[in-house]
């Protein structure tokens, strides 16, 4: 490996590194070939404490939160060619953490930075109303940053989610403690040394590495956070809704899982084309990407011969060591998570469906694409999010229909619809559930990067809007503010 990466796993506490208080430590291992890459510090609700206070005690002297949106947008720029510049680094580690190939995290690095850019840029230009009232009084509509917000994030594009949260919660003048994933912290705890080098002030941004049962739940127990943005399992959201509940009522910004729907109406006259953008959107990092379109609902007409050509083009990934450019398909981020969708496999297959797989078996720690069909609509394969690259195809007789099965579904977080009549696709578009709709593309390569942007789950996938304007708005709150002249 050419690239120098920094394996510093200590916490990132008031503008440095520092050591934890707690004894306890975790491990981060590389998947691919089980090495230990480092033996984190678990931060304990001792650490959180600190954290969290040196965090109020930013936002309330009004270092940060008091600076012009110009001068932190300075600031946020300054973060962002910093995170270029240090790209190699910070692309590797993630890859060496979770497994994510090489290509995919160089790309991540730009978005990363552009999405820097883009909230300093929106968060200069998002103005405060000023409305006269009646007899001299000024009312005034004023945004607030909403103080300290926790952020909690997963694994599966590490700094990618962590920036998609801090970005847009420093940009508003919030302090941010992050607690990033235990698989892989290590880019985000560098993210912190290169916010001190871009100008931060010491407790703007806390980065904790730490279990979830730990210093997940100290953050969302604590009352001195005022907000927690998360992105993870639907089970863990729930969890942060009730310890809110338990606690200070903290705000909640939550992205849960998913279990996208890709409805095909038509063939569009390329039936292998078609297969392959429908295999990529669920095979995509092995498939471990919240907006994986994991649920085929594919027109009876089509079936019988797409859904073949749909597991061939999966198959055809090339596995491998995730640090070489040739490989698309890295291993799974963790032998756990390899065995959970090897669950999901079996059960699948003692439950009689078609299984769609193309040539061999791969050994772990990959796990090879497939699809099943015939799969019921209320079946666990239908339903339950798998996190790997395994499809569940139905198929359907109307348009009715398709909108109906996109719809059976306790999450909403994407889905695309692929037909020859734009009219016809539109309007399935819009009957359907969800944050994000594509048509005509794999799932969220057609919103990826594009400034402006706003999308918000539905049902039991969360809530909380990202991205444009709204995505900024939602780490703040409104005040209004009523001035007249003293005792006219
Ligand atoms: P994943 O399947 O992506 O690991 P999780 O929801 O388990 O999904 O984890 C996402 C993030 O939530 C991680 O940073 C993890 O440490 C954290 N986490 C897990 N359980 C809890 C909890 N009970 N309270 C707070 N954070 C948690």
């Amino acid at each position: 490996m050419s690239t120098k990466v920094t394996l510093d796993s200590r916490p990132f506490i008031d503008g440095r590194r520092c050591n934890g208080r707690s004894d306890e430590r975790f491990e981060i291992r590389n998947p691919f070939n089980g090495e230990i890459l480092a033996v984190a510090p678990a931060c304990s609700s001792e650490d959180v404490d600190r954290a969290v206070q040196g965090a109020r005690h930013a936002a309330a002297d009004g270092c940060w939160s008091e600076r012009s949106p110009a001068e932190r947008a300075v600031v946020l720029r300054r973060l962002a060619d910093l995170v270029e510049n240090n790209g190699e680094e910070l692309a590797t580690l993630d890859t060496l953490q979770v497994g994510i190939p090489l290509t995919i995290t160089r790309e991540d690095i730009g978005l990363c930075a552009r999405k820097l850019r883009d909230v300093a840029n929106r968060v200069e230009v998002l103005s405060e109303q000023h409305l006269p009232g009646r007899n001299g009084f000024l009312h005034i509509n004023e945004r607030r940053p909403q103080g300290v917000v926790a952020a909690i994030t997963p694994w599966n594009f590490p700094l990618f989610v962590a920036i998609g949260k801090i970005g847009p919660a420093l940009a508003t003048g919030n302090a941010v403690v992050l607690k990033p994933s235990e698989m892989a912290p290590l880019a985000c705890l560098r993210l912190g040394d290169l916010a001190s080098e871009a100008g931060l002030p010491p407790g703007a941004l806390q980065i904790l590495p730490g279990l979830g049962a730990q210093a997940g739940q100290a953050l969302a127990q604590h009352r001195h956070v005022d907000m927690l943005s998360f992105t993870g399992s639907t089970a863990t959201g729930r969890a942060l809704m009730q310890a809110s509940a338990d606690s200070n009522l903290k705000a909640l910004h939550l992205e849960l899982g998913g279990k996208s729907p890709q409805v095909v109406l038509d063939d569009l006259g390329d039936m292998k084309a078609l297969a392959q953008r429908l295999a990529d959107a669920f095979t995509f990092n092995s498939g471990q990407v919240c907006v994986a379109g994991s649920r085929l609902l594919i027109h009876r007409r089509l079936a019988s011969e797409l859904i073949p050509l749909i597991a061939e083009a999966a198959a055809g990934q090339t596995p491998g060591d995730p640090m070489n450019p040739a490989t698309t398909m890295g291993p799974m981020a963790s032998p756990i998570q390899r065995q959970r969708v090897q669950g999901f496999i079996e059960r699948a297959r003692s439950s009689g469906y078609r299984e769609h797989l193309s040539g061999q078996e791969w050994d772990a720690p990959f796990v090879k694409p497939r699809v099943f069909s015939e799969v019921p609509r209320e079946a666990e394969l239908m339903q339950e999010e798998v996190f790997g690259p395994v499809a569940a195809a139905i198929t359907f007789d109307s348009p009715d229909e398709a909108v109906a099965l996109a719809n059976a579904s306790r999450y909403g977080l994407a889905a695309t619809v692929w037909g020859s009549n734009d009219g016809q696709v539109v309007a399935i578009a819009r009957k359907i559930r969800c944050g994000h709709v594509s048509a005509h593309t794999s799932l969220n390569t057609g919103s990826s990067g594009v400034r402006g942007v706003e999308q918000e789950p539905f049902g039991e996938s969360g809530f909380g809007v990202e991205g444009g304007d709204a995505g900024l708005l939602a780490f703040t709150r409104a005040r209004h503010l009523a001035v007249s002249s003293p005792w006219r």
